[in-house]
């Protein structure tokens, strides 16, 4: 008897010790939302007590090189697709 006592203690406290590993892992990815003070996960966008809009970990505004080359990406595509329109209207619309 004694011997299997032993046993699930064993059990009982690597589960402890599992859950704690788990617990330190989660707290690692919880802040604190600045509108209620309620502990939310960094990953979210939005406090899901108060509702208040939380700017992620990890999230950073665009820079303005990455910016000025999206832009230009994409006018390169507008023009692009704007010069197939109209070599496509010069030969179907005749
Ligand atoms: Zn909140």
């Amino acid at each position: 008897m004694g011997k299997k006592n032993t046993v699930y203690e064993d059990e009982a406290e690597k589960q402890e010790k599992r859950r704690q590993k788990q617990q330190a892992r989660m707290e690692r990815h919880l802040v604190v939302c600045p509108h209620c003070g309620e502990k939310v996960l960094d990953h979210m966008t939005k406090c899901p007590k108060c509702g208040g809009v939380l700017v992620p970990r990890g999230y950073r505004p665009m820079d303005e090189k990455t910016a000025k080359r999206l832009k230009t990406i994409g006018w390169a595509v507008s023009i692009a697709v704007a010069a197939v329109i109209v070599i496509l209207i010069f030969v179907y619309g005749k």
